[in-house]
């Protein structure tokens, strides 16, 4: 780890496996589909972490105004070529904008922060958003930071730790967290906690 708030390590994982993650699926997940319908049409949305573009490509179809980013030179290139638009090179501690955006949709992304760094970029999304916008983001459940077979750094929280990393970053009006079971590149079927929060 060479900052508290990103892992190159994982960072260069992504960079090397660029084209192959890229190209790993087409389809965005209802889980996107319902936080879209809770905004109002046309609403400006920050992707974080956007990976291969897909979330992005499906939220602009669907007639949003998007700012996809990642913190992956080659990934922001893949997402680039799938949509044809410029796609921002910017890792999480970057984000340093005030009111700006009504969601924020952040999928699968922020578990690879360091733990200690989570109430940081939370603060900042917090802080990005408009009062009454949204934010999406989902984590892989766990007992604490640890790195997966491929050597990526995950922040692997528990219920109670990720309620208390939202609850240092900021007033949230709303704050749900739900869990269920999913796999990922590496293969490995875990325990995955979605947190849907509202900007008070
Ligand atoms: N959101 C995409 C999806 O659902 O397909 C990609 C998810 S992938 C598991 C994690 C993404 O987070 C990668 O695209 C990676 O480059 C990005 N990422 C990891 N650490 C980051 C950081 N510190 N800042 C910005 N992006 C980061």
């Amino acid at each position: 780890m060479d900052t508290l708030l990103h892992d190159s390590d994982t960072l260069a994982f992504y960079d090397r496996e660029a084209v192959a993650y890229a190209g790993r699926r087409d389809q965005a997940g209802p889980r996107l589909h319902d936080f879209l319908a809770r905004l109002a049409p046309g609403a400006r949305i920050l992707e974080l972490g956007c990976g291969g573009g897909q979330d992005a490509a499906a939220m602009i179809a669907a007639g949003f105004d998007v700012t996809p980013t990642d913190g992956s030179p080659g990934l922001a290139l893949e997402a680039q070529k799938r949509l044809g638009r410029p796609v921002r090179v910017m890792k999480f501690e970057e984000l340093d904008e005030a009111g700006a955006y009504d969601g924020v949709w952040a999928n699968a992304c922020l578990l690879h922060v360091p733990e200690a760094g989570l109430p940081d970029i939370l603060a900042r999304i917090h802080r990005a958003l408009k009062r009454g916008g949204r934010f999406y983001a989902g984590f892989k459940a766990g007992d604490g930071g640890d790195r997966d077979s491929l050597g990526r750094y995950y922040n692997f929280p528990t219920e109670e730790s990720l309620r208390a990393a939202y609850g240092a970053a900021g007033n949230w009006a709303e704050l749900e967290l739900s869990h269920d079971r999913g796999g990922g590149f590496d293969g490995v079927m875990r325990q995955w906690l979605h947190v849907e929060a509202v900007r008070g």
